[in-house]
């Protein structure tokens, strides 16, 4: 999870959903609509857009789709429910498959709903997955008691009390149904059922400073709660959870949640953005640095991302974004060695990418091959001149490429100019994150003008419309 810093200029600041985890060059896991998922998940680290839907997924995936939630032919989008859904909320991958949950005395619903078993427990609750399924470990009027549950499927857990602060693990408060999935030989999967509602303040909280606008908090939540309802819709029968509690999906800090971001998601309750009858996949970002990326590049080449709401506005029919001069991602620097950057090319050249720059060497050339609508890098040729290599990279894994120095401050976006001097690179960029759809930053900026969350969501999301799904 990636708390907001406690003010504006204390940090990075608010971290879109899946915008920050590409600086650490992590793993794509798998988000649906994105394409490298999860993991940077918007990663641009994410970007090589390889399949429709994502690139890489870690995750095992079946291949039944939901076909009650949109009609044949139509979209890969759902359809707005006329009920709250529950969502699917991963919020930890265990190594070792063993578990503790519960305060102590506190009472626990535990099932086992492949074998029919159910227990009142109390905690604090040990589960262990073994060869025979689990051994769960718990306390009853002060005796502790084993049980041996044979079966290697899912366990689940929900407090008797239903009390909203949820469970304690692993630095968050759990809530709704906690379901331990086995995955692979040892390893658990955590993952909250809950109510979208109550999930949605969660990653209010997570995603932006308390002390922004109702506004800006009101058009996140209709943002939130449409891009989980479609990760919801592209995952359910494939996989054991929708989201991921981080900024691979979008952050969730678990059942509580700052006063502000309940209130938003309580003013919003139901609202989605909706397209031809159908949800949009609103991706959103941190800043846009003020030329937004397309969502067939940055996300993927599904044409679920080539609709109107989520299309680019010519320069001259676009107005300036508020994120250039809120806060500090309008513009920014960093300089990096040539040897870190000549390090980081051949570890990128020989780990899966272009081995014709595995011997690379310095001085580097990087030239603009193509531009987005926007203006902003698409495509960039990185050649080495003395050794005759070169290659045409996407902007967005020259961003990943570069970020693997692991040193200094990390280039937040694939809008970059690259200045390459006799001892170092120069990186002069805009925004944070991948630059698609909302700009926390520049909804904030309309806030603070004045706008309502329907302005912000216009602006960001154009020609979709807000309806209200459930009460
Ligand atoms: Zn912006």
């Amino acid at each position: 999870m990636r708390r907001p810093p406690s003010s504006e200029t204390a940090g990075l600041g608010p971290v879109s959903r899946r915008e920050a985890s590409w600086w650490l060059g992590g793993a794509v896991l798998g988000g649906g609509f994105l394409v490298g998922g999860c993991s940077g998940g918007d990663g641009p680290s994410s970007r090589s857009p390889a399949r429709p839907w994502r690139s890489a997924s870690t995750e095992s995936e079946a291949s039944d789709r939901p076909s009650d939630l949109a009609p044949p032919g139509s979209e890969a989008r759902p359809r707005p429910p006329s009920a709250e859904p529950l969502i699917r909320v991963r919020t930890d991958r265990v190594a070792g498959g063993q578990v503790e949950f519960g305060d102590p005395g506190r009472r626990l619903w535990m099932t086992a709903p492949a074998t029919g078993f159910t227990a009142m427990v109390t905690g604090p609750v040990r589960c262990r997955r073994d060869r025979d399924g689990w051994s769960v470990r718990s306390t009853t009027r002060g005796r502790t008691v084993s049980r041996s549950i044979r079966d290697g499927g899912v366990l689940t857990l929900s407090a008797f009390d239903q009390r909203e602060d949820g469970l304690p693990f692993k630095g968050r408060r759990l809530a709704g149904t906690i379901h331990l999935d086995p995955v692979g030989d040892a390893d658990v999967d955590v993952v909250c059922h809950l109510p979208m509602e109550q999930y949605l303040p969660g990653v209010l909280g997570g995603e932006l400073f308390e002390s922004w606008r109702d506004a800006t908090h009101e058009s996140l939540a209709v943002a939130a709660r449409s891009f989980a309802l479609c990760e919801r819709f592209h995952w359910l029968g494939r996989r054991g959870y929708d989201v991921v509690a981080d900024e691979r999906s979008q952050v969730w800090i678990g059942a509580t949640a700052p006063a502000r971001s309940r209130r938003a998601v309580h003013a919003t309750r139901g609202e989605l953005l909706v397209w031809r009858d159908l949800v949009v996949p609103a991706y959103y970002c941190a800043a846009c640095g003020g030329r937004p990326a397309e969502a067939t590049l940055a996300i993927s080449p599904n044409p679920v991302n080539a609709i109107p709401p989520l299309a680019i506005p010519s320069p001259d029919r676009r107005p300036a974004c508020g994120c250039r001069t809120l806060g500090s991602h309008g513009a920014w620097r960093v300089s990096m060695s040539s040897n870190d950057v000549v390090s980081a090319m051949r570890r990128w050249a020989t780990s899966g990418g272009d081995r014709s720059l595995a011997t690379a060497t310095w001085p580097l050339r990087f030239d603009v091959v193509s531009v987005q609508r926007s203006g902003r890098p698409e495509r960039i040729r990185v050649s080495s001149p003395a050794t005759r290599a070169s290659a045409e990279l996407s902007a967005i894994e020259v961003q990943r490429i570069l970020n693997l120095t692991g040193r200094g401050r990390p280039v937040r976006s694939a809008d970059v100019a690259l200045e390459v001097t006799a001892t170092e690179l120069r990186v002069t960029g805009a925004g944070f994150g991948h630059g698609v759809g909302l700009c926390q930053y520049g909804a904030e900026s309309m806030a603070r003008s004045g706008a309502d969350r329907g302005a912000i969501l216009t602006r960001y999301y154009p020609s979709a419309a807000i309806e209200r799904a459930w009460s």
